[in-house]
């Protein structure tokens, strides 16, 4: 099930429902819709405008990952200068959710410590397991926990992320 089918059916209530429905609940709907939506336009802003999209020439490390259930793979490359991830590239093919799933987290971790960068990791794979504790750290990567409500789909989301981690522990080691 794709994530826009929730708003396809919410769409396709018809007003005389919604109507019926108390203003409450109604009014909690349509901000669950306006949230939905707003998630999915950052999800699908970075799958068309994939961010740090291609490879580094002289990579610490790259890595890559493969996500069997959906097919999905990414290629990372990470530059670390003095504890910090300088530079980030990554390239793969795969669904919306991984591939846009890639590009925010390139956006964030770039210029961040090591140190850092791991919690990042850590933050964001407790809320894909449904964790709500660190949402305000992880800012417009909340938009990811939509997809919570598809468990399958989770490995799509943390590919990346998962595929980072791998990478920084060769970096360390070369
Ligand atoms: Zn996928």
């Amino acid at each position: 099930m794709c994530l826009s089918t929730r708003l396809v059916t919410w769409a396709i209530v018809s007003t005389d429902d919604r109507r019926r429905m108390s203003s409450d609940k109604a009014e909690y709907k349509r901000q669950e819709t306006e949230l939905d939506e707003l998630y999915q336009e950052i999800i699908l802003d970075h799958y068309r405008n994939p961010r740090h999209k291609g490879r580094l020439s002289a990579p610490t490390a790259s890595e890559e990952g493969y996500n069997p259930l959906c097919g999905d793979e990414i290629i990372l490359d990470v530059e670390v200068t003095d504890g910090v991830v300088s530079d980030i590239a990554q390239r793969g093919s795969g669904c919306s959710i991984s591939q846009s799933s890639a590009s925010m987290m390139t956006e964030v971790i770039v210029g961040e410590p090591i140190a850092d960068v791991k919690g990042l990791i850590a933050s964001f794979t407790a809320m894909m397991r449904g964790s709500d504790d660190d949402l305000e750290e992880l800012g417009d990567l909340e938009a990811m926990a939509g997809v919570r409500k598809f468990p399958v789909r989770v490995k799509c989301a943390t590919l990346a992320w998962h595929t980072l981690s791998q990478a920084l522990e060769k970096a360390k080691s070369s």
